[in-house]
């Protein structure tokens, strides 16, 4: 069954809370089952604003194609509350569920572009999914931990700290 990445943010409410919950509301999802959930971290807003984030990813095998994992995603956000206001881009949100990468799947279509256009340049993403998926390597051929350091030096005002574990629990 082919693996997919899917990123976990939130920065409204009680986003440990939230993680947690998404996480399980995905593997509870017939057809995916999450293989691996990364550590907490929390972030400052990158291209958004409020209260800083807390981020993690799932590593997920699934029998559901791109747009159905997105549509699945999309419905555990909604369930979480979350306000898509008109017109605000990356607005603050009690959940936020991104499709980072499907094994295999390379597209160009902006209901769901695959990988994610965004996610070499995210610490957010690219720290999370070195703890569950080291050996990862990105669609340009860098691997996970190259892109973490490119991005350290690129971007040095993306601060990533991780979440104590206890408060994970
Ligand atoms: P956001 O508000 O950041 O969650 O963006 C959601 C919008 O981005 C939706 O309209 C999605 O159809 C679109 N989108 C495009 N590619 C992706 C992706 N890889 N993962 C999640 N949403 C995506």
């Amino acid at each position: 069954m082919p693996e997919a990445v899917v990123a976990l943010g939130a920065n409204l409410g009680d986003p440990v809370r939230a993680l947690s919950e998404a996480a399980e509301e995905l593997h509870a999802v017939p057809g995916i089952t999450v293989k691996a959930l990364s550590r907490f971290y929390t972030t400052s807003p990158v291209d958004s604003s409020g209260p800083d984030y807390v981020n993690a990813v799932a590593l997920v095998e699934t029998s559901l194609t791109p747009m159905e994992l997105l549509k699945a995603c999309q419905r555990i956000e909604n369930e979480h509350g979350r306000i898509r206001p008109a017109g605000v881009v990356n607005a603050p949100r009690t959940l936020d569920l991104d499709v980072i990468s499907y094994e295999g799947v390379e597209q160009d279509d902006p209901v769901l572009t695959l990988p994610h256009p965004r996610m070499h340049e995210r610490l957010f993403v690219l720290v999370p999914i070195s703890d569950v998926c080291p050996s990862y390597v990105l669609s340009g051929g860098e691997t996970v931990t190259e892109a973490v350091a490119r991005v350290r030096k690129t971007h040095p005002d993306q601060q990533i700290r991780l979440l104590r574990q206890e408060s994970v629990a």
